[in-house]
């Protein structure tokens, strides 16, 4: 969706981007072929008026020498005989300067200083020097020389009377070159007109003779009527010219002097746009090279921001410690795989890792972070395709997964996930197996919340936390009041903390042979404001889920090391007191240290103190277990495995544990009687116990049948109602007093 977004992005900016390019390109070459007219138009104005400078130059040059010439007195005058007038005039001009020299006598003969003589009668340019009186040049074919000339002429007067005309001619190419420039690399034509109009010279073709000349420049002749009137008024400028076949640029300007030329530089459209299209096309490619980098520069820009939208969106959707999708991403999908739901039904399961806070502290937390990634990659392999998964926070694992109408295929998962966890093996944590407690929430109420789905699971999950046994529960609505209850419980249990309303019992261990005190256990008492007692059955389960049994088992430990310090004072004989230590509290890495503290502060001999510990233990973290169980006795301590034969932990695993006293499970003394097999197993029990040389007590003994069987099957020790119930320390001390001496 974010990469839709991004692209759309991308293609607005680079319609804008090709939109804008294409405005301003067009803007440019407008601009270009405007400013090109204008410089066109510029360059012929200029080349025509310089042209006009060279060409008045020129005749101005020639036309003073004949001029000059026209004044001798010996070429004045009329009885002079031509050929003294061709001498003098031989004498006076340099014949090299000239093609021809001569003069033209008043009959309209023409004699050149080199001895051609030549008719020009009809030629109407010698006519109108005769007729007009000017001085000026032309092109006139006279037939005496083979190479092209340009004639200049001046009439010959004698005493107001023209009797003749001197002329001379020079070569026309020389003349052209002299002023005619190449223009526009030879594209362009410049035109000297005649006073009437005509052409008289072209830079292509020097000399129009007549009409029908091929030359293609004979098309621009036509346009000069459009110039007509600027022409005859002798104007300088310059001219686009538009007609239907084409579209031409002049620039004009006259030429000052006797003869009375025009200069009229050409150039067709089609060579302006020529040259126009180069240049252009030569901007163009700059523009387009330019735009390309300019793009490609963008996109780099592009991807660099859609990188660094997608590492923020990946950054933001990602678990860092097992790299999967977050909860954030998780709730998103969720929303999305519920909107869209066809026929599928679904199941929340909300899951954490047993005492992950113990490992965390026992192994550290880079293993921990591992077992979290190692969890989340064993449920990527298990789920099944269109199932989700995250982890929540800590060690708190949620999956959405789909059934159909077989529920049992979601416990089947579950089991296969948990049997794949507990056997993860991770470098440093060999031995420890990792237990999960599920919680599953059957999506019934499709209009709740996502997170209050999750929270049902979560209920569940509660229900059955601290229940070594079981591993998952499914989610109904009567948790709710059990949770509310525990929460109502836990705010009870921190304010009678508070209130020390908490106290220590003490119930005796009896030798089934001497029937004398061997010891008791310490078993905690809470009598309410009203005087009520509230039993650990109802409140140690909870106080283990809130972390509380961490306070109360402490300060069980700290009274029971105060009474026996004051026994100890008052001189009783103290037997050893077993004081309970909850499974939650053995994997605390403090345990050991504040054990020893107390000791320590109170004085105790540590042989006077057993610890019970329940036998779920055994069942599960075996290496762990014994580990602790070691240190505990590295004290001083024994320890006592209490419930025995309820968590069914292999009698084999008996032989591991680093123990001193096996306390028989009460369910088995209450079917002593009737149930033979009961019997059997307490017999098989005892047996082992005793070659591992174990004391066995048998606790929850109520009458004297149970007490006489167990004594019968081998039993050391009993405690029970049979012989007394739990009493606060002051009936404990006057019952040990009735019984014997020791405590
Ligand atoms: P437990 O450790 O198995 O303690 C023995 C329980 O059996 C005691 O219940 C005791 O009163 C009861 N009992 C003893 N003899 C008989 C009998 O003949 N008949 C019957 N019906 N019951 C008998 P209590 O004191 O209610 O304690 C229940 C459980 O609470 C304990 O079971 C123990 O797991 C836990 N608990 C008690 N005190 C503490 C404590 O200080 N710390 C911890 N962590 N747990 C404790
Ligand atoms: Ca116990
Ligand atoms: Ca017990």
């Amino acid at each position: 969706m974010i990469n839709k977004f991004i692209n759309r992005k991308i293609m607005k900016v680079y319609t804008m981007f090709i939109l804008g390019f294409i405005v301003i390109a067009y803007i440019v070459v407008s601009n270009i072929t405007k400013e090109l007219e204008t410089y066109i138009g510029e360059t012929l104005e200029e080349v025509s008026r310089q042209g006009a400078t060279v060409v008045e130059y020129k005749l101005s040059m020639y036309e003073e020498r004949v001029e000059r010439f026209a004044n001798f007195q010996t070429i004045k005058n009329k009885k002079t005989p031509i050929e003294d007038k061709l001498e003098a005039l031989n004498r006076e001009s340099i014949k090299k300067d000239f093609l021809d020299i001569g003069i033209i006598d008043s009959d309209g003969t023409g004699y050149t200083v080199d001895g051609k003589v030549f008719d020009i009668n009809n030629i109407e340019y010698f006519k109108n020097i005769m007729e007009k009186n000017t001085t000026t040049s032309g092109i006139v074919d006279l037939s005496i020389n083979p190479i092209d000339s340009v004639i200049h002429s001046s009439p010959i007067y004698s005493n107001g009377e023209i009797i003749g005309v001197v002329f001379a001619s020079s070569e026309a190419r020389q003349f052209e070159q002299d002023i005619f420039p190449s223009l526009f690399n030879g594209k362009g034509n410049i035109y000297i007109l005649n006073k009437e109009l005509e052409v008289i010279f072209t830079s292509n073709n020097r000399k129009i003779k007549n009409n029908n000349s091929e030359d293609k420049s004979e098309n621009h002749i036509k346009e000069l009527k459009y110039l007509e009137n600027n022409l005859r008024n002798r104007k300088i400028g310059t001219l686009k010219v538009d007609t239907q076949d084409q579209e031409i640029y002049l620039g004009y300007a006259p030429v000052n002097n006797k003869s009375n030329w025009i200069m009229v530089s050409v150039v067709d459209a089609s060579t302006v746009s020529y040259r126009a299209n180069i240049i252009i096309f030569e901007i163009l490619q700059v523009v387009i090279i330019l735009f390309i980098v300019l793009l490609c520069i963008m996109k780099y820009i592009f991807n660099l921001r859609k990188k660094a939208e997608e590492e923020r969106v990946y950054l933001a959707f990602i678990d860092e410690v097992t790299g999967k999708t977050n909860y954030s991403k998780f709730t998103i999908d969720a929303k999305n795989i519920l909107q869209k739901r066809k026929t599928n039904n679904y199941a929340f399961v909300y899951f954490d890792i047993d005492h992950f806070e113990i490992i965390n502290e026992t192994f550290g937390e880079t293993i921990g972070n591992s077992i979290l990634r190692k969890v989340s990659d064993i449920i990527e392999e298990y789920v099944p395709k269109g199932a989700i998964y995250t982890r929540d926070y800590i060690d708190f694992f949620i999956l959405l997964l789909p059934y159909n109408d077989n529920k049992n295929e979601i416990l089947g998962l579950l089991d296969d996930i948990c049997n794949k966890v507990k056997n993860i093996t991770i470098t440093g944590m060999e031995g420890v197996d990792i237990f999960l407690t599920m919680g599953i929430y059957y999506e019934t109420d499709e209009e709740l919340s996502i997170r209050s789905k999750i929270n049902k699971a979560d209920t569940a999950r509660l229900y059955i936390k601290g229940i070594d046994t079981v591993r998952y529960k499914v989610f109904c609505e009567d948790m709710r009041l059990k949770q509310i209850e525990e929460i109502h419980m836990s705010k009870q249990i921190k304010e009678a903390l508070k209130n020390n309303e908490f106290e220590v019992y003490y119930q005796p261990k009896i030798d089934v042979i001497t029937e004398k005190i061997v010891g008791c256990e310490a078993l905690i008492r809470w009598k309410n404001n009203f005087g009520e007692f509230i039993m650990p059955d109802k409140f140690i389960p909870i106080a283990e889920k809130n972390g509380f049994i961490h306070i109360i088992d402490r300060w069980v430990f700290l009274r029971v090391c105060s009474d026996i310090k004051i026994w100890n004072k008052s001189g009783f004989e103290i037997n050893p007191i077993s004081i309970n230590v909850s499974r939650i509290n053995l994997y605390r890495s403090d345990l050991i240290e504040l054990i020893k503290e107390h000791i320590k502060d109170f004085e105790i001999d540590p042989s006077l103190i057993e610890i019970e510990i329940t036998e779920t233990i055994a069942s599960k973290d075996l290496d762990l277990t014994i580990k602790k169980l070691n240190e505990l006795k590295s004290l001083g301590l024994k320890i006592s495995m209490d419930d025995f034969g309820v968590g069914q932990s292999s009698l084999s695993n008996l032989r591991m544990l680093p123990i001193d006293i096996l306390k028989l499970d009460r369910g088995f003394i209450v079917d002593i009687e009737n149930d033979s097999k009961s019997r059997k197993i307490i017999k098989t029990i005892i047996e082992l116990a005793k070659s591992l040389e174990l004391k066995v007590v048998a606790e929850g003994v109520e009458n004297k049948a149970q007490r006489d069987y167990l004594e019968a099957l081998g039993c050391d020790i009993i405690q029970g109602y049979y012989y007394a119930k739990p009493m606060d320390k002051g009936s404990f001390e006057k019952f040990a007093f009735d019984r014997n001496i020791n405590i």
